[in-house]
């Protein structure tokens, strides 16, 4: 298996040196070659928010998302010489629109998601009517919802046998951002990459002697979050994982740049 690391989102928010010392946040996706074709893990914003930036809903006003035509995973994905057309899953952490945005990009994909995630952004109930917007689904993705079953992960809850995949590449339900988040486990044979979407947000939150955010990302978690207290839980257990077992998981999390820069 090759595993690429791309930055397919780039979002400079109002709350800029608060953020991180960069002033910036990335979409940090994965690109897996594997004999069941290309998958992607993360979409970032997509080709059509590019020309209609309103799909991407009111937090575009806070967020800085940079609206680069280079900075799609479509055309990251050009420029390692691979055909987009290639990609045959997508797998989802969640469905906001900073990670399912490009979609539409992929229209041919499988789109592995949690099934309560799913339903969640179908129903658009109370607060999440702002937070999922169904342009990004109206093309009619072929949606491959899943719950976890059986076998345990490290010690996690874990979907297995995603359709169509390979064992290699498992969901790990990490609730709290939001309703149905899940992190997405990779085994690339000598280690586990651990893609833990928006479960945290800031390395030095997996510090293990002195766990550290920046204020701005603490109250935007804060706000942004589904279940506070489940982000809280499942922030710890990752911080537990990378202590306990960092040796063959490596753990980073969608938006930090310096955790994408350590694949660079
Ligand atoms: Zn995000």
């Amino acid at each position: 298996m090759r595993v690429h690391h791309l930055c397919v989102a780039t979002m400079c928010p109002l709350a800029g040196r608060l953020v991180n010392t960069h002033g910036r946040l990335v979409c940090h996706a994965l690109l897996l070659e594997l004999d069941a074709g290309l998958v992607l893990v993360a979409t970032g914003l997509g080709e059509a928010a590019l020309a209609d930036p309103t799909r991407l809903g009111p937090t575009r006003w806070v967020s800085g998302f940079d609206l680069d035509p280079d900075g799609t995973a479509l055309s990251r994905i050009r420029a390692l010489g691979l055909d987009p057309a290639d990609v045959r899953h997508v797998v989802l952490t969640h469905l906001d629109p900073d990670h399912a945005g490009g979609l539409s990009d992929f229209p041919e994909a499988a789109v592995h998601v949690h099934t309560l995630e799913l339903e969640m952004a179908r129903r658009r109930a109370g607060p999440h009517r702002v937070r999922y917007r169904p342009a990004q689904w109206a093309h009619g993705p072929k949606w491959q919802p899943s719950e976890p079953s059986g076998e345990s992960w490290l010690g996690f809850e874990a979907v297995r046998d995603l359709p169509g995949l390979p064992p290699e590449v498992l969901l790990v339900p990490l609730f709290g951002h939001s309703p149905g988040h899940c992190g997405v486990a990779v085994d690339c044979g000598d280690r586990w990459l651990l893609h833990c979407g928006d479960a945290y947000f800031h390395a030095g939150e997996m510090d293990r002697d002195t766990p550290r955010s920046s204020i701005g990302l603490s109250i935007f978690q804060r706000l942004a979050c589904d279940d506070h207290r489940a982000r809280l839980h499942n922030r710890d257990r990752l911080r537990a994982l990378k202590r306990d077992q960092g040796d063959h998981v490596e753990v980073f999390c969608a938006h930090d740049p310096d955790e994408l820069d350590r694949y660079g």
